[in-house]
C-alpha cells in the first residue's frame, strides 16, 4: 500500500488532473503533474508541475525516480510513455486498458466480445470498407474517428454511402468506426472503482443530457427503473473484470427508444458525468482514483443525496466577463467548482456546479434556476 506523504504522479494537467491532485493532497499525498502547458489547471495546485511533453524522457525518468505510482487523466498519453513508466513503477490503470479505451475500433470490438451490446458498427480502415458497412447498417449512420475524438469531435453523420465516402475524406481517411445512429430515449453513465485485488464499488447510474455533443447535465439517481440501472451497473462491472482493471472506469450507455441498453464508450479515468460524486457521495471519484492507485481498497460509493450537475462552458462568459457568481452563492444547495482556466472559449469546460436536494426534482429545479441566473443574457440550454 502506498500511504500518505508518498508522491503520486499524474499524466495530464487539465481539470480531471486538478481534481485528482486536490483529492490526493487533502488525503496527505504529494502530487507531481506532467503537462507541457504552463497554465495547466492541475499544475497550479500540484506540489510540482513538470512542464514537459508526454514523450520527454528526462521528465519521465524523474517521475519514475520520485513517484510511488502514476495515473493518467486522459487516454491519449502515448503508449510508449505508459510502457516506459510501467517498467519502473505501478501505472494504474495499466497501458493495456488505456490502449483499448483510446481506440473506438478496439473498444467496441472488446465490448462485443464480452457479450455486451453496442450500436451496430463496422470498423473502417480504408474507403473500400464503407461499401459493405453501409449496405448492412440502417442509415443514417455516424462516422467517428477511432482515435482522438471527444465531446462529439471527429464525428460526422452520413445519410448514404456517398456521404459516408465524403465524410471519410473529410476525416483524412483516418481509421474510423461507422455506426448506426440509434433513436435515443436517454443516455446513462456508470462510474466504478476497482482495486488491485478486483474489489469493486459502483456509483449509481447518472442520467446525462448532451448539448452539441458536450455533456450539459447529469441527474442522479437516473430516472429509470431500478432494474435497468442495475443492469447498466452490472455491464460496467463485467467490462472492468474482463480487463482486470485497476482504477476508476466510466462507461457510457445509450437507452434506445426500443428499450435496448447499449454501451457507447468507456473512459479509463474519472469522468465529467461523475463530478456529482464530489459533493453527493461518501467518496468522490477522485478519492477513489487515489485509493485504487495506491493499492488501498475502494471506499464507499454510496449516494448521500439526489444531485444535479451542470457544466459551465466558456460560452457563459461575455466579452471576457465571468458569469455573475454572486447569484449562484445565494443558493445554499449549490456548490461551485471552477477549474482555474483563464481563457473562456466556446465549448471549453470552465467548471461545473452541483445542486443537492432531498428530492431529485427539487435539485433539477434549483439547478435550472442557477443556470438561468448565470446565463441571463444567452446560452443554449437543454430541458432536463
Ligand atoms: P461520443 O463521442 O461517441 O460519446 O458521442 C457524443 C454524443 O453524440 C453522445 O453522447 C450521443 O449524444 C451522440 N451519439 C453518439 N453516437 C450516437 C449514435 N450511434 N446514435 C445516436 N446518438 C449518438
Amino acid at each position: 500500500m502506498i500511504l500518505p506523504d508518498s508522491i503520486l504522479g499524474v499524466l495530464g494537467g487539465g481539470q480531471l488532473g486538478r481534481m485528482f491532485t486536490m483529492a490526493a493532497r487533502s488525503m496527505g499525498y504529494r502530487v507531481w503533474v506532467l503537462d507541457p502547458d504552463a497554465e495547466s489547471p492541475a499544475g497550479a495546485v500540484a506540489d510540482r508541475h513538470l512542464r514537459a511533453g508526454y514523450g520527454d524522457e528526462a521528465a519521465l525518468v524523474e517521475m519514475g525516480d520520485h513517484c510511488a505510482a502514476v495515473t493518467t487523466e486522459f487516454e491519449n498519453v502515448p503508449a510508449e510513455t505508459l510502457g516506459f513508466l510501467e517498467s519502473r513503477l505501478p501505472v494504474r490503470p495499466g497501458s493495456h486498458a488505456v490502449a483499448i479505451a483510446r481506440d473506438r475500433i478496439l473498444e467496441k470490438t472488446f465490448i462485443r466480445e464480452q457479450g455486451l451490446a453496442t450500436a451496430p458498427f463496422f470498423p473502417i480502415r480504408k474507403e473500400a470498407d464503407l461499401h459493405d458497412a453501409c449496405q448492412q447498417l440502417e442509415m443514417p449512420a455516424l462516422l467517428k474517428t477511432a482515435q482522438l475524438g471527444y465531446d462529439g469531435k471527429g464525428q460526422l453523420a452520413a445519410a448514404n454511402l456517398q456521404e459516408a465516402r465524403l465524410g471519410f475524406q473529410q476525416l483524412q481517411q483516418a481509421p474510423c468506426v461507422i455506426e448506426e445512429r440509434v433513436e435515443l430515449e436517454l443516455e446513462l453513465s456508470v462510474i466504478l472503482a476497482r482495486g488491485t485485488g478486483g474489489e469493486t464499488v459502483v456509483y449509481p447510474a447518472a442520467e446525462n443530457r448532451h448539448v452539441n455533443g458536450i455533456l450539459d447535465t447529469s441527474c442522479v439517481p437516473a430516472r429509470v427503473p431500478a432494474e435497468l440501472a442495475q443492469r447498466a451497473e452490472q455491464m460496467a462491472g463485467k467490462l472492468a473484470d474482463a480487463m482486470q482493471y485497476c482504477g476508476v472506469l466510466a462507461v457510457e450507455f445509450f437507452l434506445t427508444r426500443g428499450g435496448d441498453l447499449l454501451i457507447n464508450e468507456m473512459a479509463p479515468r474519472p469522468h465529467n458525468s461523475g463530478h456529482y460524486t464530489l459533493d453527493a457521495c461518501v467518496n468522490s471519484q477522485f478519492e477513489q482514483q487515489v485509493r485504487t492507485l495506491c493499492g488501498l481498497p475502494p471506499g464507499s460509493a454510496a449516494l448521500l443525496s439526489p444531485v444535479v450537475m451542470i457544466n459551465i462552458l466558456g460560452d457563459w462568459w461575455h466579452d471576457g466577463a465571468a458569469p455573475p457568481w454572486d447569484r449562484l452563492f445565494k443558493y445554499p444547495q449549490a456548490k461551485l467548482h471552477l477549474y482555474g482556466k483563464q481563457q473562456a472559449r466556446s465549448g471549453r469546460k470552465m467548471g461545473h456546479f452541483n445542486c443537492l436536494a432531498a428530492e431529485l426534482q427539487e435539485a433539477i429545479d434549483t439547478a435550472e434556476q442557477v443556470r438561468e441566473e448565470l446565463t441571463v443574457r444567452h446560452a443554449s440550454r437543454s430541458q432536463i
